[in-house]
């Protein structure tokens, strides 16, 4: 027989799909296992059929949701159960749902065996003595069914400094957390009842799409409502509810607090999210507590929505791509081509970006937001880091990429050249606002991601950021900002001519300022007041007699490269050059 399960265009119940898939290839079995774009399809008998999905059904809750963090296996006391056909007790750490799976099912542990009530329990810890130590425990004591077992049970406690935290002795199973599900594979459709509201398909086992079922589908705080009208909740088929509980296999997440930020990757094509599986989890690691399960490459700490998915997109770049620089080899699994393929060709692959603050029980999502311009991301890293292009023809994706390597500022007196990239790592860092408390230090550090992620300029900002924070460098923050600002500038903004002429013009006037008898950095916070143009040169004017012959200024400042119309920008750049140069005058004279 064959049991199918359809790719049906949702991110969150594609993500199942493809975790389904992923996890059966790593079980035993003798079903045959198909995927296309657009489906799975798995052949074989009934009871084979049946016993796969249940094994991969294990496997999925034990790696996801009966989990111990580091803190709880370290945490005493440990649990423990009587096991009848070994005749021992059994102790356990505590088990909770980590990460995607805790907004999925957040649920306590419950019994996996049976459990007997104690006849006795003390309400305190009682101090005992046990080989010559003093002790301190609750106290408890099984009924005459298994009063046979009551000394052996102390002694168990005793020597391995357990307490008694439940209400009965647990038999023939540790507690664990387990999400029900049916697997209905062996059993031929009955009647159908109707069809499922998520795959369409028939089906005669159908489950509520509640809260519990479908947490981010589903009820208020749900991306999708399915139930906006107060109505019944829809019905889901047995398949659907089950593929809901691998979504955590395909996932990436971050934890700060009372959030979590999650990434899935998302493709209009089911091979094509399978064959990405494989690269994309290379950046997979496993974190002891499960805050995360991607190691950020960009260390310190980060709260917002959009820094993280920065963040996050960079540890895959980092992990993912080999690179050449300056001869040097950066270790990775893609070349450049290969890395674009798996971006770009085919279906494109996007990231679903989630943020869900954990209420009491619940969590509510205040983010979902899918991310589509992997290719532009990672180009222009490239760029950033200053990497050469691997000369290929016949490539039209290489054309894109012709700049790469020589972005420079003509007519400048710098020049960024291929091979001394920016570190993003630093630009990360120099973001960070550290006069601020907690969250705060990184509000404007996420205003200027969310900018770069959507494609827009950041000069305003990052004017603003390097005027109030206080630091005496900010060359790597100046050097990003001359490669990505003429990236995203189109049509009737700035043209390259004219920011150059503003930077060549704001260097000028900070290596003066700081070189100068005279010169005072409070010079540049006069000359950034300035809210009018003739203002703006008027100051100009004023700094030239100050500081003398120690300020020439370049003559096209005054054949039209700075107008009315782009007096606000030309200045932004101008003051971030100038800032930037009177540092580096100041650092170069205190050596
Ligand atoms: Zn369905």
């Amino acid at each position: 027989m064959q049991v199918v399960f359809p790719k049906i265009g949702h991110f969150w119940q594609d993500s199942g799909l493809v975790g389904l898939v992923k996890i059966l290839e790593e079980q035993e079995h003798d079903v045959t296992i198909n995927t296309d774009s657009q489906q799975l399809i798995l052949s074989g008998s009934g009871q084979a059929i049946q016993s796969l999905l249940e094994k991969a059904y294990d496997a999925v809750v034990e790696r996801y949701y009966n989990v111990s963090t580091r803190k709880q296996r370290e945490e005493t006391p440990y649990q423990f159960y009587y096991d009848s056909r070994l005749d021992r007790f059994i102790s356990f750490p505590k088990k909770k749902s980590c990460g995607i799976a805790e907004i999925i099912y957040n649920k306590a542990a419950r019994p996996t065996g049976s459990s007997v009530k104690w006849v006795y329990k003390s309400d305190r810890k009682v101090e005992l003595e046990y080989k010559g130590k003093k002790i301190r425990r609750t106290v408890a004591h099984l009924p005459p069914s298994h009063a046979h077992l009551q000394e052996r049970m102390d002694e168990f406690l005793n020597e391995h400094g357990l307490d008694i935290t439940t209400a009965g002795l647990l038999l023939d199973g540790p507690n664990a957390v387990r999400p029900n599900v049916k697997i209905k594979a062996a059993a031929p459709l009955k009647k159908a009842k109707g069809n499922c509201f998520l795959c369409g398909q028939p089906s005669d086992t159908f489950e509520e799409a509640t809260q519990t079922t479908f947490p981010l589908i589903t009820g208020t705080s749900g991306v999708l409502s399915f139930n906006p009208m107060a109505r019944n909740p829809e019905k889901v088929c047995w398949k659907c509810a089950f593929l809901g509980k691998f979504v955590p296999a395909n996932g990436f997440f971050y934890t700060a607090g009372k959030d979590i930020f999650a990434f899935f990757p998302y493709s209009a094509s089911l091979n094509k999210m399978l064959d990405a599986f494989a690269p994309l989890h290379e950046a997979e690691y496993q974190d002891p507590n499960y805050l995360c399960n991607f190691d950020n490459k960009i260390k310190g700490f980060f709260y917002h929505v959009f820094e993280i998915t920065f963040a996050f997109l960079y540890t895959l770049y980092d992990k993912l791509f080999l690179r050449q620089s300056g001869g040097e080899e950066k270790s990775g699994l893609l070349n450049y081509n290969e890395l674009f393929g798996l971006l770009e060709d085919r279906a494109p692959l996007e990231f679903y970006v989630l943020h869900a603050r954990k209420r009491s029980d619940t969590f509510a999502v205040k983010t979902l937001w899918p991310f589509r311009e992997t290719g532009y991301f990672y180009r222009l890293m490239f760029r950033v880091e200053g990497h050469e292009t691997p000369a290929k023809t016949g490539d039209n994706r290489e054309a894109a990429g012709a700049r790469d390597g020589e972005t420079q500022i003509r007519g400048g007196e710098q020049k960024i050249r291929g091979n001394r990239g920016v570190q993003i790592a630093e630009v990360m860092r120099l973001l960070v606002d550290y006069r601020q408390e907690n969250e705060k230090r990184t509000l404007m550090r996420n205003r200027i991601c969310e900018r770069i992620l959507k494609k827009q300029s950041i000069l305003d900002l990052l004017e603003k950021h390097v005027y109030s924070v206080e630091t005496s460098y900010i060359k790597p923050l100046v050097d990003f900002l001359l490669i990505y600002e003429p990236e995203v500038r189109k049509g009737d903004s700035m043209t390259r001519e004219e920011q150059d002429a503003a930077v060549t013009l704001g260097r000028r006037i900070g290596t003066a300022v700081a070189k100068s008898e005279q010169g005072k950095k409070g010079d540049l916070f006069a000359l950034r007041k300035t809210r009018k143009l003739v203002d703006f040169l008027e100051q100009i004017n004023r700094l030239q007699f100050k500081l003398g012959g120690d300020l020439i200024i370049p003559p096209d400042l005054y054949e039209g490269k700075l107008t009315q119309d782009n007096f606000q920008e030309f200045k932004q750049f101008c003051l971030i050059a100038a800032l930037n140069s009177y540092y580096a005058a100041e650092n170069e004279s205190r050596k």
